[in-house]
C-alpha cells in the first residue's frame, strides 16, 4: 500500500541521464479520457454535471472542474448540495472517436464529401453493369 508517487520516482532516478526522457511522458500512457476531467452525477435527479460544459444556469464557466466548484454551488435541477454527487468518470471524451478513427479500414478517416463519393461511385459502377446487362440481348 505504498504510494504510487514513491515508485515514479525511483524510475526515474534509475534512467540514465544519456537518454532524454520528456517530462510528459507518463502522461502519454494515459488514454485521453483518463486525462479528461471527470464528471459527476447528482445521485438525487441524474443530473451530470460535465467540466467542459460549466453549469450555464450556475453562471459556472465551461472547463471548470467539480472539485472548484464553490461549496455552496448546488444542482441547478433539484438543488442538492456537491455532497450528493458522485463521480462518473470523464464523459463525452474524445478518446472513444480517436479510436475509433484506425478501425474499419480507414473509412473513418474519409470525409462525409470522400464518403458521397465513394457510395454513388459504387452505384455508378453498379448501374454500368446493370446497362451491359441490357447490352447482351
Ligand atoms: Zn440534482
Amino acid at each position: 500500500m505504498n504510494e504510487p508517487a514513491k515508485e515514479e520516482q525511483k524510475d526515474e532516478q534509475l534512467v540514465p541521464e544519456e537518454t532524454p526522457l520528456p517530462e510528459k511522458t507518463p502522461a502519454k500512457e494515459k488514454t485521453l479520457a483518463e486525462q479528461a476531467p471527470s464528471s459527476y452525477e447528482c445521485r438525487s435527479c441524474g443530473y451530470v454535471y460535465v467540466p467542459s460544459k460549466g453549469d450555464s444556469q450556475g453562471k459556472v464557466p465551461a472547463g471548470t472542474l467539480f472539485t472548484e466548484l464553490s461549496p455552496d454551488w448546488r444542482c441547478p435541477v433539484c438543488g442538492v448540495r456537491k455532497t450528493q454527487f458522485v463521480n462518473i468518470g470523464a464523459q463525452g471524451a474524445p478518446s472513444g472517436f480517436a479510436e475509433n478513427l484506425d478501425y474499419g479500414l480507414g473509412i473513418n478517416r474519409l470525409t462525409p464529401s470522400q464518403k458521397n463519393i465513394l457510395i454513388f461511385g459504387a452505384l455508378g459502377i453498379g448501374f454500368l453493369f446493370f446497362l451491359s446487362l441490357y447490352g447482351l440481348h
